[in-house]
């Protein structure tokens, strides 16, 4: 250590060996501050492994195991060490020594936000719903995830929360969906169980459970430690703080650094109430409160980022005292300056003009960074930069998923994993590799428009490139960039059946020729662009599935939970390249870092310090627990006497303004030398002006630079809008999802908005016929980890490989027009028997329709719609038609719809399956109509069920009608049943061996199935 020892650190390094607290500022040297008190411990006979120092994510655990190695060289060539950990590791190590106390096993597997999202995704489908918002599911899943949080946080059980609900009767509607909420906070607590999996809350709170009822197991993990160093201790949730004190409270030698001004995460479960209330949460042995010594000489930033930091922080504290920041002995003055510009466009290039003069000035691009306070504000800044040619790397991950690079790679797998994406189709073809106009594609829209209105079964975008050939004006350009789209898809699909999803995406950036762009590149550029892919690679490399196969789907659904805002923390492992170039990240996850220079952008009233329109207030969303059941009660506002919503927000803005101000205070202090602070009058989203911040203003006045641009008057900035998605075949309002959202949000919306209420009245209706049709799930089968269609059955009947591929890898299918024709008959069919059709998306497992000889296309002028009219079931009504069914066989569920069920005489009973398709002797099919007798015989259908009962295929297709129909009697449903179990004994043991037939020329996987093949060729 080359640099003298502060009196302040002095004093914590000699402290004795009792509780101590340390307020320590940003800057102020804790951790060298915690290395040698370590030191001089050690010196004054501690052992090493004697010593536990616990600090919040990897990287500073590492940074802090580095550092003690490197001051205590002795010990750690004699291959002793003090023993470092993270909060959560802790709670793993205790589990993984004792947890088979509270039946968590050695080998149990911890899973992330978004993978906890993707368990509460599952569940949906079992739990039913009165009072929650089912058209907005995304909605229910972070409400979900937030309130399953806000339990473990508090070392609670549902059932504890259930207890605190009003009696049935007095309730209002806040508690009626928490009760809800709970049962899908139930429903994931199951599943983690089934899958044998825990989350971070689940760690610590068993942990805490296992050493509050076996004390002798606290004391034993107590009696190896003689002193604890808690680290970042004011980001610790409740839970962290019970687990710590039930193990070394009651007077041992812990000392917790931190600084309560630097608390960012309460939105996470952070309690600023931990540091706050250390002194007698951990008492001295007599149960006096437990001293502070504080750390405020900043050894990081200049004088003019330190007082606007004072600033900060004065606002933060009003009248009560503290301790100031103070520079150290090498501080320069320092340099703040302000830029309020006219539009955001000027912001971003005013901000690339400073970041080029820094570097001209001698600062390395990676001693330089933008800090964001939101994902959203990365786009514009990062072309900003990168059009004045400086390189960039964008940490966060969010961030990262919208730039263009990476955002054209998600498209192509998106169109891989569901060809009828043409939102993502479309972003590719206009992008950079083909550089198509619209004017290209409307040719093949309007051949689109042309099959839908001659009723053939909506025809996606990229079946349009299939026939381009037969579309006439696309110009001979746009046909060669299509042909060349095809023959790059074409591979990549065959690939994407086959490989790996990391493989599957460097494929994708081969055929994207992403490389060779790279290097044709200007240096910095190429820089920025190898720096974003690599840090994506590495992500696709990281990622690991909870349950089931590594397939595209799954990888999918994980990057769509992980562009939410608030998912970021879960990669607090990945850090900094430290590559030549400026790190763009937001500030959450710049906290612990620090820059020679640091920007600012966006400080506008509103957007930083940001405002919301509403808060989290337990009274009014159900999400949040009532403060009277959480551990950190006393330290929330008061909300009891504020009677109305508005009131509660008014109050509860106050307190987030709080964690604000905190989150201004962690930016600013991140700079060493300069910072930069800008805003701009104009901004896309807002029509009106904005004005700049209070800490826009604040830095405004230490700013030894300010420049003020007059405000330009309303801009229209240009905005990426991503192409809308096709219309619906049979609705032909095209925005229904945002019609519907705005109605649900707003009664008074479609009054405001008449030309929607006819569409969206009849909509609404539609989906509640459909939501009143869902089966009531059975508790019991909540934990059945298994799951397939009727269609799924046939297909494990046809051949178990392939049914392996489809829907337990879930490889990538190709767009197949018969099955789209036969949805679109058995929309036809319904529209007459029922008058509605469902809102399922269009696809064969809504109408359960194996992929079979009887979906070939019917020949030509053979409407299978027209065969219908003129057949016996033209002017039969059904007593039941398009029934949702649901069957266990042994643990794994079958799920289908059953076309119709006519009665021609009370207690007979003849269930129908529509086939569009010529007649087909194919003896897997039969498995759909043994499913269909099995579920009316067993009551999954109506009760009472039938006397009689005969299950029919008829059939269609080829021009004339034809059927298949069985009488079911006690031997067929007894050798029906063997069957079916025997297949769901197949699939829970995952034996799929191929069984080539002559399906396998109508097999997808044909192109790598060696068995099918090589049956074909003999
Ligand atoms: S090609 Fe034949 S054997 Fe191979 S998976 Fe397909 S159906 Fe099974």
């Amino acid at each position: 250590m080359t640099f003298q020892l502060t009196p302040e650190q002095q004093a914590i390094v000699d402290y004795p060996l009792a509780p101590l607290r340390v307020a320590a500022g940003a800057g102020t040297g804790k951790t060298t501050t915690i290395v040698l008190r370590l030191k001089a411990l050690i010196a004054a006979d501690i052992e090493p492994e004697s010593a536990l120092g616990i600090t919040f994510t990897n990287k500073a655990a590492g940074e802090l195991a580095d550092r003690l190695r490197v001051e205590l060289p002795d010990l750690t060539a004699d291959g002793r060490e003090v023993q470092v950990s993270t909060y959560h590791g802790f709670a793993y190590e205790v589990l993984r020594e004792f947890g088979a106390l509270v039946g968590v096993e050695r080998d149990t597997a911890v899973i992330g936000p978004a993978h906890q999202k993707q368990l509460i995704e599952d569940g949906l489908g079992v739990v039913h719903f009165d009072h929650l918002d089912l058209t907005y599911p995304r909605g229910i899943i972070d409400k979900t995830f937030t309130l399953a949080g806000q339990v473990g946080d508090n070392l609670l059980a549902t059932s504890d929360v259930r207890v605190a609900a009003p009696a049935a009767g007095g309730r209002d509607d806040v508690w009626d969906t928490r009760l809800e909420l709970l049962s899908l906070v139930d429903s994931y607590v199951l599943a983690k169980t089934s899958i044998g999996v825990v989350d971070y809350g689940d760690l610590v709170g068993r942990a805490h459970q296992l050493v509050t009822e076996h004390p002798a197991i606290a004391e034993r993990i107590r009696a190896r430690y003689r002193i604890v160093l808690l680290d970042e201790y004011q980001d610790t949730d409740p839970a962290q703080r019970e687990l710590l004190r039930a193990v070394f409270g009651g007077g041992f030698p812990v000392t917790a650094v931190g600084d309560s001004d630097q608390t960012i995460y309460e939105w996470r479960g952070a309690s600023r109430l931990n540091f706050d209330g250390f002194v007698h949460h951990f008492p001295n042995p007599d149960g006096t409160n437990a001293a502070t010594l504080p750390l405020t000489l900043n050894r990081r930033s200049d004088r003019a980022i330190l007082d606007l930091a004072n600033l900060i922080r004065e606002r933060l504290h009003g009248d009560a005292p503290f301790d100031s920041l103070d520079p150290g002995p090498g501080a320069r003055s320092g340099q703040i300056e302000t830029g309020w510009l006219g539009t955001r466009g000027e912001e971003a290039a005013w901000i690339a003009a400073r970041i080029e003069e820094a570097h001209d000035d001698g600062s390395r691009w990676d001693e330089i960074a933008v800090l964001v306070r939101k994902n959203k504000d990365i786009p514009a800044i990062r072309e900003a930069l990168l059009s004045a040619g400086i390189p960039t790397e964008v940490v966060s991950v969010g961030g990262l998923l919208e730039i263009p690079e990476i955002a054209e790679l998600v498209a192509w797998l998106q169109i891989l994993d569901d060809p009828s994406t043409s939102t993502s189709l479309a972003r590719i073809l206009l992008g950079s590799a083909f550089r198509m106009g619209l004017g290209d594609l409307a040719p093949l829209a309007a051949w689109v428009r042309e099959r839908n209105h001659q009723g053939d079964a909506s025809p996606s975008l990229i079946e349009a490139i299939d026939h381009v050939e037969q579309i006439s004006g696309c110009s001979p350009e746009a046909m060669q960039r299509l042909e060349d789209f095809r023959a790059r898809y074409s591979r990549l699909l065959v690939e994407a059946q086959s490989v790996p999803v990391p493989d599957l995406c460097r494929s994708v950036l081969a055929a994207m020729h992403a490389w060779t762009e790279v290097d044709a590149m200007n240096d910095h550029a190429a820089v920025s662009t190898r720096l974003n892919l690599y840090r994506f690679l590495d992500l696709v490399e990281s990622w690991k599935p909870v349950v089931g196969r590594a397939t595209l789907e799954s990888f999918l659904q994980y990057l769509r939970l992980l562009s939410d805002e608030s998912a970021p923390q879960e990669l607090d492992t990945v850090a900094i390249s430290r590559g030549p170039a400026v790190a763009i990240l937001t500030i959450h996850r710049a906290k612990g870092l620090e820059w020679d220079t640091v920007v600012i952008p966006s400080v506008v009233d509103g957007g930083f310090p940001s405002r919301s329109r509403s808060y989290a207030s337990p009274i009014d969303k159900a999400e949040y627990l009532p403060y009277s059941l959480r551990l950190d009660a006393e330290s929330l506002p008061d909300l009891s006497g504020a009677q109305k919503a508005s009131d509660r927000n008014a109050i509860l803005r106050k307190y987030h303004e709080a964690e604000e101000w905190r989150t201004a205070y962690v930016a600013v202090t991140r700079a060493r030398h300069q910072l930069i602070v800008t805003g701009s009058h104009r901004t896309p989203e807002r029509k009106t002006p904005r004005i700049p911040s209070p800490l826009f203003t604040m830095a405004e006045k230490i700013a030894g630079t300010s420049v003020v641009i007059d405000d330009p008057g309303p801009i229209e900035e240009p905005q990426w809008e991503p192409p809308g998605s096709a219309p619906d075949p049979l609705f032909t309002e095209s925005s229904w999802d945002e019609v519907l959202r705005e109605a649900t949000k707003d009664p008074e919306w479609l009054n405001a908005h008449p030309k929607h209420k006819p569409a969206a009245t009849a909509r609404a209706s539609q989906m509640r016929l459909e939501l009143e049709s869902l089966p009531q799930p059975a508790v019991a089968e909540q934990s059945v980890a298994r799951a397939t269609s009727v269609t799924g059955l046939v297909t494990l009947a046809r051949c178990p490989l392939q049914f392996r591929w489809a829907f337990v890898d879930r490889l990538p299918r190709r767009p197949s027009p018969a099955l789209r024709r036969g949805v679109q008959f058995h929309r036809s069919v319904e529209l007459h028997n029922v008058g509605k059709v469902p809102l399922a998306d269009l696809d064969e497992i809504a109408y359960d329709l194996p992929g079979d000889g009887s979906s070939e296309p019917a020949a030509s002028g053979a409407d299978p719609y027209e065969v219908f009219l003129e057949s016996r079931f033209a002017d039969q009504k059904a007593r039941f038609a398009e029934v949702p069914i649901d069957l266990g066989f042994g643990s794994v569920r079958v799920r289908g719809r059953i076309d119709a069920v006519y009665e021609p005489e009370p207690g007979r009973w003849e269930i129908v399956d529509y086939k569009s398709g010529r007649p087909s002797d194919d003896p897997a099919l039969d498995v759909q109509l043994e499913t269909y007798a099995i579920a009316a015989v067993d009551g999954a259908v109506a009760e009472p069920i039938p006397d009689q009962l005969s299950v029919t295929f008829a059939f269609f297709g080829g021009g004339e009608y034809a059927e298949r129909s069985v009488d079911v009697n006690d031997a067929w449903l007894d050798a029906a049943r063997d069957r079916i179990e025997s297949l769901s004994l197949r699939f829970e043991r995952d034996e799929f061996e191929p069984t080539p037939s002559a399906a396998c020329r109508r097999c997808d996987f044909i192109s790598f199935c060696e068995t099918g093949r090589s049956f074909l060729d003999g």
